[in-house]
C-alpha cells in the first residue's frame, strides 16, 4: 500500500513517540509568567522545526519602549527578560478555498506561556510524565499540546507529502497569561497578522468557539471622614456608604444577569447549570476599607469585572455602571469615583461563515462526535487581535474544561485527544483531491 493510501489514524498511530518528544520538548522549557524569562529559548527551540518544515521564521520581539508594554510593565509586577514571539511562514502556493490560483492564507494561534506551577502537584510540573492514558505538565493541556500536535501534523504531512490547502502564517506568541498586552495584540497592532482566517489552537476540543464576552474591571472608591469612633457624628463612615453602593450594584447584578446571548454555550455548562447561551456577568470581588477598629473609615474601595456578551457593548456597559451610580448619588447625597478600566473586547463570527463550517467538520469527523457551535464567558486576546483585523475565527484547542485542570495542579491531557487534533489539523490543512 502506498504511503497516502494508508488511513491518517495509522499515520497518526506511527507519530506517537514524536508528539511526546515534541510535547515533552515544549514543557520542560518553564516559560510560566510572571516573570516570563524563558521565553527565548522556547523560540528558539522551536525556529529549526519549522525551518525543517519549510517554513520561513521571524524571531519578533516587542521593543522596550513600547508603551503598552510600559504600561503592562508598570501593572504587572515580576516581569523579566525579553518579549519574544514566533512568526512561522509556509507559503504553499496551494489552492485554499478559491480552487485556482493563489492559495488563502490561515493564521494558527496559540501561546506559548504557561501560569506558575502553584502547589499540590504529585508529578514534576516541568516534565511530562504518562500515567493511565494521561500526560501531565504544566501547559500540556493550556496550550503546549496544540504545539505539539500542530508540529506532528506538519511532520505527517511533510513525510507523507500532503500539500497544505492554505499559507499558514503559525503564530506562536508569549505572555497570554497576563491578559493585559499578549505578543498576539503586538502581532495585530503591527499589521502581522494577514490570514483571510484564523485558528485559535487555545482552547478545549468540546466545541468550536466562537464567540466569548467582553471585559471591563471597575473601582468605585467611596470617601467619608475620618474621626475617633466614639463620636462617630463628627465624620462619615465610608464603609457604612458603600453599604448602599453594594445594594445598588446588586440590583444592577440582577438586571444584568437576567440578560443572554444568543451564542449557545457549551453543553457540559448546559448539562452542570442548564443555561443554554452566554451570558452577561456582574461581579463584586473586592473590598478594602478601614484603617482601625476605633477609627471611622475615611474610604472603602470597591472593585469587580462586568463580562458583556458580544451583543453588548463598551460604551453601553459603562453608561449602565454610570447611571445607576448617579441615582445613588442624588438620593443619598454619598461621595465616590467610579473608575472603568476596560479589558479585551467581545468576539463574535457567525456560525454560518464557511470557515467556521469547515472547522467544525474537520473537527468532527477527527474527533469521531458531531462538536457543538459554542460561545464562552470569559475573554480572550484573540478577540482583541481579531477586533482590529475583522478575521472570521475560531477557537478549538485541545484539552477538556473539566478534566484537564488547566492552570491548576496536575494538568493533564488525555493521550487520545491529543491525537485526535493532530488528525484534526491534517484534515483540516491538507489539499483536496
Ligand atoms: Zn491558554
Amino acid at each position: 500500500m502506498e504511503p497516502e493510501d494508508r488511513e491518517l489514524d495509522e499515520l497518526v498511530e506511527e507519530k506517537e513517540d514524536e508528539l511526546m518528544e515534541y510535547l515533552s520538548g515544549l514543557v520542560s522549557i518553564p516559560t510560566f509568567v510572571p516573570p516570563g524569562e524563558n521565553y527565548g529559548e522556547i523560540i528558539d527551540w522551536l525556529i529549526p522545526l519549522f525551518n525543517d518544515f519549510g517554513f520561513r521564521c521571524e524571531r519578533i520581539e516587542i521593543p522596550e519602549d513600547d508603551k503598552k508594554l510600559s504600561v503592562m510593565r508598570e501593572e504587572v509586577e515580576g516581569l523579566r527578560g525579553e518579549r519574544v514571539n514566533l512568526l512561522a511562514i509556509a507559503d504553499s502556493g496551494g489552492t485554499g478555498g478559491t480552487s485556482k490560483g493563489k492559495a488563502e492564507t490561515l493564521d494558527v494561534y496559540t501561546h506559548l506561556d504557561v501560569v506558575p506551577p502553584g502547589e499540590g502537584w504529585s508529578t514534576p510540573p516541568f516534565a511530562t510524565v504518562r500515567k493511565g492514558n494521561r500526560i501531565y505538565g504544566r501547559g500540556v493541556a493550556d496550550s503546549k499540546g496544540s504545539v505539539a500536535a500542530l508540529l506532528t501534523a506538519l511532520s505527517i504531512m511533510r513525510e507523507h507529502h500532503l500539500h497544505s490547502r492554505y499559507n499558514l502564517h503559525v503564530a506562536l506568541t508569549t505572555d497570554e497569561e497576563i491578559g493585559i498586552y499578549s505578543g498576539l495584540c503586538y502581532f495585530a497592532d503591527r499589521g502581522l497578522l494577514r490570514g483571510d482566517y484564523l485558528l485559535c489552537m487555545d482552547g478545549d476540543n468540546e466545541g468550536i468557539c466562537v464567540a466569548t464576552n467582553g471585559v471591563m474591571n471597575w473601582e468605585i472608591r467611596v470617601n467619608g471622614k475620618s474621626c475617633h469612633s466614639s463620636i462617630p457624628f463628627m465624620g462619615v463612615n465610608a464603609i457604612e456608604s458603600a453599604k448602599l453602593v453594594m445594594d445598588e450594584l446588586e440590583h444592577l447584578k440582577e438586571r444584568v444577569e437576567s440578560r443572554e446571548s444568543g451564542v449557545p454555550c457549551s453543553p457540559l455548562i448546559t448539562r452542570m447549570t442548564g443555561q443554554r447561551h452566554i451570558k452577561p456577568i456582574f461581579n463584586l470581588t473586592m473590598i478594602n476599607g478601614g484603617v482601625k477598629e476605633n477609627i471611622i473609615p475615611p474610604s472603602c474601595t470597591l472593585r469587580g469585572d462586568r463580562r458583556y456578551i458580544p451583543e453588548e457593548n463598551e460604551a453601553e456597559v459603562m453608561k449602565e455602571l454610570e447611571d445607576a451610580l448617579m441615582r445613588l448619588k442624588s438620593e443619598h447625597n454619598l461621595d465616590f469615583e467610579l473608575h472603568c478600566h476596560p479589558g479585551y473586547p467581545p468576539m463574535y463570527t457567525s456560525p454560518d461563515t464557511g470557515w467556521v463550517k469547515e472547522v467544525q467538520a474537520a473537527a468532527s469527523a477527527a474527533f469521531g462526535v458531531h462538536m457543538p457551535i459554542t460561545g464562552v464567558q470569559g475573554g480572550l486576546d484573540v478577540a482583541y487581535a481579531v477586533q482590529k483585523t475583522g478575521q472570521p475565527v475560531c477557537a478549538f484547542g485541545v484539552g477538556s474544561s473539566m478534566e484537564s485542570n488547566a492552570h491548576g495542579a496536575d494538568e493533564n491531557i488525555r493521550i487520545e485527544d491529543l491525537k485526535d487534533y493532530v488528525k484534526f489539523l491534517v484534515l483540516l490543512l491538507r489539499e483536496g483531491e
